[in-house]
């Protein structure tokens, strides 16, 4: 049998101690946890494609001023950053105003077109990504249609979820659309191979979207929302698969 031996003086500091540490467990649960920490337990070690739509030769819808190719840098790279916040590991198809095809390509603007999206399904494939997110902007011949939509691959559960949930949150965050997430025949999201969402941020047909697509605060709404949209659902991934095997 042992016996431990333990002085007054040694006692009186535990006892402390483990006051110390009971008022402190009393105190913690009171405060919840900040909304980003929350968030960030969906995304941390999460591989995420982020693909800004268009670049290079392919500049996306414009007018006027405003050119798709570069708010869907802008947005994708606000995205970039609130994802690797979280823990989550970004890759970014592209950064800059080149498009992935390349200088070197030879052949039509369309085969160069066609390349340029092969390539970028190619990268997302390669790295085995748990999550594809391609941003756009929309335009339509009518300039009155306006708001944000996010779609899925087509007969993808898991990338229905996403879509939802980033649905959700723009339409939360933003508070100028109603659009309901929805399946896309896009060729990213048919190619790749984990679960893909695309998102048309706005019109950029619509002058006051437009704007509004150009604007840096607005662009960081954006970029929000899908961020949380995009925790939340893989916060919702984690608890169904939990005792799957
Ligand atoms: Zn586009």
């Amino acid at each position: 049998m042992k016996i431990y031996l333990i002085s007054k003086r040694k006692a009186r500091l535990t006892i402390a101690g483990v006051l110390a540490l009971a008022l402190m467990f009393m105190l913690i649960p009171a405060q919840p946890l900040p909304e980003q920490t929350v968030l960030s337990y969906g995304v941390a070690n999460k591989v995420i494609v982020i693909d800004p739509g268009h670049g290079g030769l392919d500049q996306g819808a414009t007018r006027g001023e405003y050119i798709e190719s570069d708010i869907t840098l802008q947005i994708s790279k606000k995205l970039a950053h609130n994802l690797s916040q979280a823990g989550a590991m970004v890759i970014m198809l592209r950064e800059n105003e080149s498009d992935l095809a390349g200088d070197e390509f030879t052949g039509t603007i369309g085969q160069h077109k066609r390349e340029d999206m092969k390539r970028r399904v190619q990268k997302a494939n390669q790295a085995r990504a748990d999550l594809y997110i391609s941003i756009h902007t929309n335009a339509v011949p009518n300039t009155v249609w306006s708001g944000a939509q996010t779609f899925y691959k087509p007969k993808d559960e898991a990338s229905k979820i996403v879509a939802t949930a980033v649905q959700k949150e723009l339409v939360k965050t933003l508070g100028n659309t109603k659009r309901k997430a929805a399946p896309g025949g896009y060729f990213v999201l048919n190619h790749t191979k984990m679960p893909a969402i695309l998102i048309e941020t706005g019109f950029i047909s619509n002058p006051g979207e437009a704007a509004l697509l150009a604007d840096s605060s607005y662009q960081s709404k954006l970029a929000f929302a899908i961020f949380s949209g995009v925790a939340q659902s893989q916060l919702i991934e984690t608890g169904s698969n939990k005792d799957t095997p």
